[in-house]
């Protein structure tokens, strides 16, 4: 038995199975590739589920964490910190938001961002059936509430009763929302490009007329930048891209780069009515480890200057998958922009998960999103050779 299948043979024994994983234990990363226990080289297009943003073995990063965990690591929310204040000055600032709260994941975050408009709804009437509105082919996290405003049926069916008064409407068809308005809506919640349902980036009409359909029905618009934030777009957030700006706004994934943080964030228009004193908690949220994480996070992305790299080579990808596409008429669609793109397949002839497995033989990491797409989600801090290497792999792959 290899030194590999021992210690999957010895995981599958232990942890629960909830991942079909691949058979690679992973022991090290430099730049944009990881290494296993025997030494073999992966060139990484999905940065642990784009959240490795500035990739492996990065020495100021590491040294930023180091630094903190020798000072303090968790105080709880009952003080302040020093980075805390500092990740939160930096992070509203980038996304124009006026507070923050931060939590320890994505799902979290969707947590509070639903909370706060239920809240800021009930503070406007007293009533307390209030609805959301979501969309078909989201995905927002796995725990009760964000799962409940998540638009895939199969991931909520076995948990139901979900959280009550969700509605779902068809993504990049305003008149769908539309048709679900009433006096009762607090928000319209949406990925503003979606992820895992696929790679799709909504129409810039679409999230421009939902955007005045909630100024006009004093409605919450709450963007999920969980996976399309923190630069992965051209753009610092994926809404300023499309000049469009949410009232609340869920980040996680890469805002720690690896650390468990996330965060919603609000304008103040909403922070005025909503969570109050002993309305929401956390105990290891934005705790100073963390947001020493994000602050050095959001440093790098300025002094490197990622967001340019991001577009210079996302421009570039895009022009090399479209190739890639032009090639296989397996291959159906490419969608994303950026360093978030994805190309979908005729899965009648090709299936995603059994390329994707091939190409980590190969030596290159690809995901799925959803069953017909393979997502690239690289680190932000490759460069066109790194697409030209992945490129070969991939086309070995297909
Ligand atoms: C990953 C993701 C989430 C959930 O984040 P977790 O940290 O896994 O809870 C929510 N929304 C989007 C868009 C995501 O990509």
């Amino acid at each position: 038995m290899s030194k590999t299948d021992e210690y999957i043979d010895q995981a599958e024994r232990v942890l629960l199975h909830t991942y079909n994983r691949f058979p690679v234990v992973f022991d090290h990363g430099k730049g944009v590739c990881l290494y296993d226990i025997e030494g073999r080289e992966y060139l990484d297009f999905c940065a642990g589920i784009a959240v490795f943003a500035l990739g492996y073995g990065n020495e100021e990063y590491n040294n930023a964490l180091k630094n903190q965990i020798d000072k303090l690591i968790h105080t709880s929310n009952l003080f302040y910190s020093v980075p805390a204040t500092e990740a939160a000055k930096r992070l509203t600032q980038a996304a124009g938001m006026d507070r923050v709260f931060f939590t320890n994941s994505g799902a979290e975050a969707i947590e509070g961002a639903i909370k706060s408009a239920r809240k800021y709804a009930f503070s406007k009437d007293g009533s307390t059936d209030h609805e959301i509105i979501a969309m078909n082919g989201s995905f927002h996290g796995r725990t009760m509430g964000a799962l409940s405003v998540t638009g895939n049926s199969k991931y909520r069916e076995p948990f139901y009763p979900m959280i009550g008064n969700i509605k779902y409407a068809d993504y990049n068809d305003y008149e769908s929302v539309e048709a679900l308005v009433n006096d009762k809506t607090c928000a319209v919640i949406m990925e503003t490009i979606q992820g895992e349902g696929g790679i799709r980036p909504a129409d810039p009409s679409f999230i421009k007329k939902v955007r005045e359909l909630c100024d006009r029905k004093d409605i919450l618009l709450i963007l999920d930048e969980i996976q399309c934030g923190m630069g992965r777009s051209g753009s610092m957030f994926a809404y300023q891209g499309y000049g469009v700006m949410p009232d609340i706004v869920t980040v996680a994934k890469a805002v720690g780069c690896g650390v468990p943080v996330g965060a919603f964030m609000m304008k103040q228009k909403v922070a005025d009515s909503s969570l109050k004193p002993g309305d929401h908690g956390t105990t290891y949220g934005g705790n100073p480890l963390v947001t020493a994480a994000v602050c050095e996070v959001l440093r790098q992305f300025e002094d490197r200057k990622i967001i340019d790299n991001v577009k210079d080579v996302g421009e570039y990808m895009y022009k090399k998958l479209e190739e890639v596409r032009a090639g296989y008429d397996f291959i159906t669609d490419h969608r994303g922009m950026g360093l978030i793109q994805g190309l979908e397949f005729d899965t009648s002839r090709a299936e995603p998960s059994k390329i994707c497995a091939r190409a980590v033989k190969n030596g290159l990491i690809i995901i799925t999103a959803g069953s017909s797409v393979i997502r690239f989600i690289p680190p932000l801090t490759i460069t066109k050779d790194d697409v030209d290497r992945m490129i070969g792999i991939l086309k070995a792959s297909l």
